[in-house]
């Protein structure tokens, strides 16, 4: 059993309105006033964050956004800074999703500056790789997670990566309803963790958190809760729902 505190986390994408986000909130601040030894986060719309972060105050369930922009401040329309949102109340922020690097352009090298952008404001980066499906089908897999790792974390020395998290989501098991068996995961995470010992020495892979992400349900939870190297969940659909995504967070 390791000792690293299990991380649940919803992304929340682009679905719910301000009223709806607080409410979602409200219900699973309740439902998961009891669950000790987990932390749990959730990341809705920038809109809503100010909102919820109200309604997370003192609670077990902390703040996240899905992204940000790696400058301080400027002539940047649209886009948000680290200090923005720790001034909104998050302490999370998901970072090179599949869908930023599929529909907005992200790349390695732009996620690593968000990487870094992300400490220097103290916010705990929850950092996504991953393979699509085709790179899964001609044995790339490995060295997919290989470069997205490499090029997502160079420059950084290990002091920078206390807090990172690094979620694994298989982008052919993002919202498709098809989950990576338990022994692909593991497979997966357990390389991951490797590649960190590489750059960053045993003490760091021994305590970075990697997350699980794709189609995590309350059904299918436990099992993949159960591997070594699984730290957590990335929930997307079934984190909507505060009945759903208590049931993840209550996985024991
Ligand atoms: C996600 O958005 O990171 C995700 C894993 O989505 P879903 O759980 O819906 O597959």
């Amino acid at each position: 059993m390791s000792n690293r505190t299990p991380l649940l986390a919803g992304n929340w994408k682009m679905y719910k309105t301000t009223p709806e986000a607080v409410e979602t909130a409200q219900r699973l601040v309740e439902l998961v006033a009891d669950s000790a030894g987990v932390d749990i986060m959730i990341a809705p719309v920038f809109t809503a964050l100010d909102p919820v972060s109200r309604v997370v105050r003192n609670s077990r369930v902390a703040l996240g956004a899905q992204n940000l922009y790696w400058e301080k401040e400027g002539a940047y329309t649209g886009e948000i800074s680290a200090d923005m949102l720790v001034s909104a109340g998050c302490q999370y922020v998901i970072i090179g999703h599949s869908e930023r690097r599929q529909y907005f352009g992200e790349t390695d090298e732009t996620v690593n500056k968000k990487i870094s952008a992300a400490i220097t404001a103290n916010l705990i980066p929850v950092f996504c790789i991953g393979e699509t499906e085709s790179e899964r089908e001609s044995g790339n897999t490995f060295s997919v997670l290989d470069k997205q790792v490499k090029d997502g974390l160079e420059g950084k020395v290990v002091d920078d990566l206390g807090s990172l998290v690094i979620a694994y989501e298989p982008v052919w098991a993002i919202g498709t309803g098809k989950t990576a068996t338990s022994d692909q995961a593991q497979e997966a995470h357990k390389y991951i963790r490797s590649l960190i010992e590489g750059l960053f020495g045993t003490t760091l892979a021994e305590s970075v958190r990697i997350l699980y992400g794709g189609s995590v349900k309350p059904a299918n939870v436990s099992e993949l809760m159960a591997m070594p190297d699984i730290d957590g969940a990335l929930v997307g659909g079934a984190s909507l729902d505060a009945d759903s995504f208590s049931k993840i967070v209550k996985f024991k």
